[in-house]
């Protein structure tokens, strides 16, 4: 398995330090660190099979499609449209007091549909198909969470 990031292939996005929803720290592992460090730096990154040539979301080191370990990062454009979304009124835990906040799967452009948050995006205005483009919400010191605006 490789676990060397790739070089950047895209601009970076904005990384919030304040975020409008609340970002609980993630836990990080040696096979998620370098996804976790290259949300500090705005980017994106997914793992694709280097042997059927899918990609894989969540990110692990073995392709679930043909259980090849020839895996590598890869960074994603940041863009895609909304998959579907559901408006929580009720948060629970420490979201309690964040609602209402929406709930989405976003389909990349690259192709994995990323379960996330849409955010600072008026409700009336979320539609299935929406253009929507990656924002990073710091969590803690060593992650941000990869989150989603209108386009
Ligand atoms: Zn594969």
């Amino acid at each position: 398995m490789s676990t060397t990031p790739p070089a950047p292939s895209f601009p970076p996005a904005e990384v919030v330090d304040n975020p409008s929803l609340v970002a609980p720290e993630p836990p990080i592992t040696p096979e998620t660190r370098a996804f976790w460090d290259a949300t500090l730096e705005g980017r994106l990154l997914m793992r694709r099979c280097r042997t059927c040539g899918e990609p894989i979301w969540y990110p692990r080191p073995i392709c679930p499609f043909c259980h090849s370990d020839d895996t590598v990062w890869e960074q994603v454009s940041g863009r895609g449209t909304i998959y579907s979304f559901s408006v929580v009124r009720r948060g629970a835990g420490r979201f309690a007091s964040e609602s209402p906040y929406v709930l989405a799967y976003v389909e990349l452009d690259e192709g994995p549909r990323v379960m996330t948050n849409i955010v600072d995006s008026a409700l009336d205005d979320l539609t299935i198909g929406h253009p929507v483009q990656v924002v990073f919400h710091r969590a803690g010191e060593g992650a941000a969470l990869p989150r989603f605006r209108l386009a």
